[in-house]
């Protein structure tokens, strides 16, 4: 039988640091990120870089996509919940099935499956479907108890860790319910309520 060859759909560094071993023991594999999906460009680019960066390290075999296109994310998804999450992994496990078959391998799988903040039925059941679609194994073992190895490796490798999902409405959705980031004004402040700056500010 022939020696099964993956590809695997790195969302970001975190995740894929807490799944290298199981990786090591799979076989040959590959990385591929496309996350389209991630808002807004400093932050696509941080993850990528995070993911480069371990693949560096670990001279790991990564294929990225490093186009940012919000408007094609936003047209491509509904925008409310669970819809959007289930149109975003499906955007990215599609993609992923696509260039594995593309490419020669045999199976795909994702880093998706570590986290313990999505959807892992949803995650699970669209990424069997992307692979059959593409005659390929989906390799869909439960990686969520190694979540909390992936945060430790993240740390000790000083790589990037997100604060939100990805796309605008899960910066929203995590932020919104704190004042944390919120400017409150104070004594050097010249900007009324309105926002228009006083002309007696003194800033020229
Ligand atoms: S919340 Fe996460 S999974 Fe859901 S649409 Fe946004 S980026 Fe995708």
């Amino acid at each position: 039988m022939a020696q099964r060859t993956l590809l695997v759909h790195a969302c970001c560094g975190e995740c894929l640091a807490g799944v290298l071993g199981p990786l090591a023991s799979a076989g040959r594999f590959a990385v591929l990120f496309y996350n389209p999906n991630i808002q807004p460009l400093l932050e696509f680019r941080r993850r990528l870089k995070s993911v480069q960066v371990l693949a560096d390290h670990e001279q790991l075999d990564l294929r990225f996509d490093a186009r940012y296109d919000p408007k094609a994310f936003l047209r491509a998804v509904p925008w409310d919940r669970p819809e959007r999450c289930e149109a975003c992994y499906r955007l990215r496990l599609v993609e992923t099935a696509r260039v594995a078959a593309e490419g020669g391998f045999s199976a795909i799988a994702t880093t998706l499956m570590t986290s313990v903040h999505q959807d892992h039925e949803a995650v699970l059941r669209i990424g069997r479907e992307a692979a059959a679609e593409r005659g390929l194994e989906f390799l869909d073992e439960d990686w969520r108890p190694l979540a909390a190895h992936g945060h430790e490796e993240a740390k000790r490798r000083s790589l990037y860790r997100q604060q939100y999902c990805g796309c605008l409405f899960s910066e929203a959705e995590r932020f919104g319910p704190t004042k944390v980031h919120l400017f409150r004004g104070g004594a050097d402040s010249d900007l009324p309520a309105g926002g228009q700056r006083s002309r007696t500010g003194g800033d020229g």
